[in-house]
């Protein structure tokens, strides 16, 4: 039976309860990327797994460890670990460069990653993602970031860092790469196996490594902020100007290289001390040769995805405030047959009004029904019976005052319990 009862370890349900927390990170996720002119793009789930070697890159934890690969009947295919490839594959594929520049595309969705669950590390977690494509201005990086640092503000959160970093271009970055050989080639026996072998395709992973023992040799490595070339530098310079214009604060992290291979120039991270060890609750950054590297033409690109989990918990640790969840405006209970029948178009007609509005479906006596109504926080209740059906109107009463008023049951109950709903909402403020 355990099979069938217990969810697999990496993954998470969201219980009815705990939906409007969910809700409330999404709404604003999506409201603010609308009020920067971000429209929604929606992606297939799994996707050629060539498509994420290429992408994310083959000597990547992500593709290296991480991905759920599935034998489909002829080819195999990846679950996506991340929105980024899928959603360039998916604005290449449907011809979207062909229309105005920056095309500009926000997802919500869920991603798949295997690695050791724990806090803030699943199986499959969620995220809230950007892309923009088309331009290759620092001031597409500033709003980028500008945006994402909207998005935290307006869920309430106190306290989170902004680090930036440049890792330059493949132009000043293979000179970089030497330097880097150089400096571990004493100590390469000491390295990994992974990165061993990336020692010589891509060096910079090996400062990515979570081992403890490439985490101490990589320590005083050279630093890519260190040579980068003159247009780098300047995309930089720029963007540290337009960043403290509109007065987000950041530091530079000269650590930061990110964990997937597409990144050139800018990246950033928004960091959490609130959640513990897994406090990254945002990662981006530009990405200016993945377009060709897909076989497009070349295209300066850039965006960011934050960790819809990761951001809800950190919600919840410093008492941010969530929507109210939706709760029940009105019960309408009933005895017998006839009243049940109108209780039930009663109850309709709230529906579609736009109220909240239940009756009985259990076959519950009066009693058990209006213990119910209690029970699920009901604003108002009424109860119909053979009496109320002759006089075509019953008792409203309003389940917090324990005040009650008349109300017909014929074609003004709607209008009736709107003016009473409005009235009592505004003497309760
Ligand atoms: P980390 O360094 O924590 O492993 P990452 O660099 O692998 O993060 P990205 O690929 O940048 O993460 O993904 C963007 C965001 O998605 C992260 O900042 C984080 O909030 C979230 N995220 C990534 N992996 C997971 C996971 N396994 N479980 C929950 N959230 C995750
Ligand atoms: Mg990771």
């Amino acid at each position: 039976m355990e099979l069938i009862t217990t969810r697999i370890k990496g993954m998470e349900d969201v219980v009815p309860a705990e939906s409007h927390k969910w809700h409330t990170v999404e709404r604003i996720a999506a409201d603010t990327a609308a009020s920067y002119g971000f429209k929604e793009i929606r992606i297939p789930t799994f996707e050629n797994t060539e498509l994420f070697v290429r992408s994310v890159g083959e000597t990547t934890d992500v593709v290296q460890k991480e991905m759920f690969t599935v034998q489909g009947r002829e080819s195999k295919f990846t679950l996506r670990p991340e929105g980024t490839a899928g959603t360039i594959r998916a604005v290449l594929q449907n011809g979207l460069l062909n229309e105005a520049l920056p095309q500009k595309v926000f997802y919500i969705l869920s991603c798949f990653r295997h690695e050791k669950p724990q806090a803030g590390r699943l199986w499959e977690f969620h995220q809230f993602g950007a892309e923009m494509v088309g331009s290759a201005s620092p001031a597409a990086d500033a709003e980028m970031i500008c945006m994402a640092s909207s998005v935290i503000e307006r869920l309430g959160l106190k306290d989170i860092e902004l680090h930036i970093n440049s890792i330059g271009c493949p132009h000043c970055r293979a000179k970089y790469y030497e330097k880097l050989r150089e400096f571990f080639e004493p100590n390469k026996d000491k390295l990994c196996p992974t990165c061993q072998s990336r020692l010589e395709k891509n060096p910079m992973r090996i400062l990515d490594c979570k081992s403890d023992i490439c985490k101490e040799i990589g320590k005083e490595a050279p630093l890519m902020i260190d040579y980068l070339c003159d247009e780098c530098k300047e995309h930089f310079e720029k963007l540290k100007g337009y960043l403290d214009g509109m007065g987000i604060k950041y530091s530079i992290d000269p650590k930061i290289v990110r964990g997937l291979d597409y990144y050139t120039k800018t990246v950033f991270e928004f960091i959490t001390t609130s959640i513990g060890a897994q406090g990254t609750v945002c990662g981006g950054g530009r990405y200016d040769g993945l377009i060709e590297e897909m076989g497009g033409n070349p295209t300066p690109a850039l965006g960011f995805a934050m960790g819809l989990e990761r951001l809800i918990m950190t919600m919840e640790k410093q008492g941010c405030e969530f929507m109210t969840p939706d709760s029940c405006d009105i019960y309408i209970g009933a005895m017998g047959d006839n009243a049940q029948n109108k209780a039930v178009a009663l109850t309709k007609i709230l529906r579609d009004e736009g109220y909240h509005a239940e009756c009985d479906v259990m076959g519950r006596g009066v009693k058990a029904q209006m213990k119910y109504a209690n029970k699920i926080g009901a604003a108002y209740s009424m109860i119909i019976g053979d009496n109320e059906l002759e006089a075509g109107s019953a008792r409203l009463k309003n389940m917090t005052t324990g005040e009650e008023c008349e109300i017909t049951l014929g074609d003004k109950f709607a209008d009736r319990f709107a003016d009473i709903h409005t009235a009592d909402m505004f003497s309760a403020e």
